[in-house]
């Protein structure tokens, strides 16, 4: 399929590039996958690997079981392979998994080890840091669960308000930000701005912490959303960044869809309208995509015209233990 400019034929569909799969899922799932090959099951993974519901099914009826506790592996005889999910774990997490001598490979996205090995640097230069993300979300945990102290998360504007006013910061000269890999840019800059004017010493990491996948598929779909009427974003409701997709295609005006797969797709989502997008998370295999076309094939829609460039080319190596040969 070759990039074109939009069109506005009548039951058009646009699909945006790029979409689905980034590098750190297809890591992350090639991992459950051979440690299964390698090891067979059961391969113990520590929350989903990645938040699609169609993938964690898969690997399911292949034998990895999905645990959210460590209590919940059993001591096998040469230990259980646990896998840590692509959103990374705590120190304490580690220590325990340690403790209980687990065959552990980690499917952490190299991404968020980034903010991990920051935050470890920060603290040890007795640098305090602000975390911005969304509370619960288990990259969040992983991240502050980095530190024993001297991290606060914010998730709003009015948080860092409220954080200035609780004197938790000891040194406001010796302070630092970090971010959630999977945010909303737009969100986030103003959250920023907030920081930094509560906070005027405040330093920004060195690279954006928010990915370069991200990014790229919220502009993929800040192009588009604009000139359709829907927009339909293939993910899980628990994937952050297929979230934050329907949330900036909505805010350009679009009636924004998150939808798991086809079997979601509702005609009261298109009466009246003629132009749709199709957009997937960095969570959501293609063949899902797929399959949204064709429904919407099957309703009229004519062909996907792709529509977008940015090309990406970001690879990760799976662990020594786990490759070939
Ligand atoms: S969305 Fe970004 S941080 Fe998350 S797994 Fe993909 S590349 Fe890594």
């Amino acid at each position: 399929m070759q990039a074109s400019p939009i069109t506005f034929q009548p039951k058009s569909v646009i699909l945006a590039n790029p979409r689905g799969f980034c590098a750190g899922v297809d890591r992350a799932i090639a991992i459950v996958d051979r440690a299964l090959e390698k090891f067979g099951a059961p391969i113990y993974v520590r929350h989903e690997v990645v938040h699609n519901k169609h993938v964690v099914d898969d690997l399911k009826s292949r034998g990895a079981i999905f645990v959210e506790e460590l209590k919940d592996v059993p001591d096998l005889p040469g230990g259980a392979v646990v896998i840590y999910s692509a959103h990374g774990v705590s120190k304490a997490l580690q220590a325990e998994a340690a403790e209980r001598k687990f065959r552990i490979f980690d499917a952490t996205c190299p991404l968020v080890t980034k903010v991990h090995v920051e935050v470890a640097k920060l603290r040890k230069a007795g640098t305090e840091i602000v975390m911005i993300g969304h509370e619960g979300h288990p990259e969040v945990e992983g991240t502050m669960g980095q530190a024993n102290e001297g991290i606060y998360l914010v998730e709003h504007e009015e948080d860092v308000a409220n954080l200035a006013a609780s004197g938790k910061i000891k040194d406001p000269t010796k302070l630092a930000f970090v971010t959630q890999t999977t945010l909303s840019v737009d969100d986030t800059a103003r959250v920023v701005e907030s920081l930094q004017k509560a906070f005027p010493n405040i330093r920004p990491p060195r690279k954006d912490d928010i990915c370069y996948a991200t990014t790229n598929r919220q502009n993929a779909v800040k192009d588009i959303a604009s000139k359709v009427d829907v927009f339909i974003v293939v993910g899980s409701k628990a994937s952050s960044n297929a979230n934050r997709l329907r949330e900036v295609a909505e805010r350009l005006g679009a009636r924004a869809y998150l939808i798991d797969d086809a079997n979601e797709l509702d005609q009261a989502m298109f009466v009246d309208f003629s132009k749709v997008a199709v957009t997937a998370g960095a969570s959501t295999p293609e063949h899902l995509v797929d399959e949204v076309l064709a429904a919407l094939k099957g309703r009229g829609f004519g062909d996907a015209v792709l529509v977008g460039g940015e090309s990406e080319s970001v690879e990760f190596r799976l662990p020594t233990e786990l490759l070939d040969g």
